[in-house]
């Protein structure tokens, strides 16, 4: 299936959630979740039914992969890889998801959401442990060291994005030279550190696919 490339703001809007897909505009005022904008294509005074337990955990589900910016496939790839990990199935999906290499770049402010990250990442900008990596879904170690490719240091995405950081802080995994825009990814975030996730019930992703 192709790439979702419509308005951003409506994935949320449908699943009546933040899923964090614009960056800096997803904390102001100014996103329609906070202003209560209706669900897309629906009257705004039509009464919302009560989801079936399918339709409630296919919607976790396609909140979860949407925030990853991933396609169907993948995705469950990835569950697949969370199920044949000792542990609990749904915490190992979400370390899996967060140690990708496009949501890592986005963890250390290298660019304002993932969408950008993905494109930073493919756009070759990105080297991992002195390497460059063009692989999103690329693993990270703990330990590994993501650094902007020197003559990409000029670009104004990353600078924009890096200002982030005095305004949000950064995520407790990573630590960020922002001068010299190179980051470590120091742990697995624990799952209760990934206060951006706090709505998503990965429980039900795990319900889902296990029928
Ligand atoms: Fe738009 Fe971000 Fe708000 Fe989602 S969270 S509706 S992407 S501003």
């Amino acid at each position: 299936m192709a790439r979702y490339t419509g308005p951003l703001c409506r994935l949320c809007r449908a699943e009546q959630s933040k899923l964090f897909l614009k960056g800096a505009r997803c904390s102001s005022g100014k996103c329609p979740i906070n202003k209560k904008r209706a669900i897309p294509g629906k009257d705004p005074k039509a009464r919302i039914g009560k989801k079936s337990d399918y339709g409630t955990q296919l919607r976790e589900k396609q909140k979860l992969k949407r925030m990853y910016g991933m396609q169907e496939k993948q995705f469950r790839l990835f569950f697949e890889r969370a199920l044949r990990m000792p542990g609990v199935t749904g915490e190992n999906l979400i370390a899996l998801l967060e140690r990708r290499l496009d949501n890592v770049v986005y963890r250390m402010c290298f660019a304002a959401n993932r969408n950008q990250a993905r494109q930073v990442v493919l756009h070759r900008h990105i080297l991992v442990n002195g390497s460059i990596v063009n692989v999103p879904s690329y693993m990270v170690k703990p330990g590994d060291v993501i650094e902007v490719k020197e003559k990409s240091k000029k670009m104004n995405i990353v600078k924009e994005a890096l200002t982030e950081i005095s305004k949000n802080g950064l995520s407790s995994w990573v630590t960020v030279d922002a001068d010299g825009m190179k980051g470590t990814f120091v742990s697995v975030p624990a799952r209760a550190e990934i206060t951006d996730l706090a709505d998503v019930k990965e429980q039900l992703v795990v319900e889902l696919y296990s029928k």
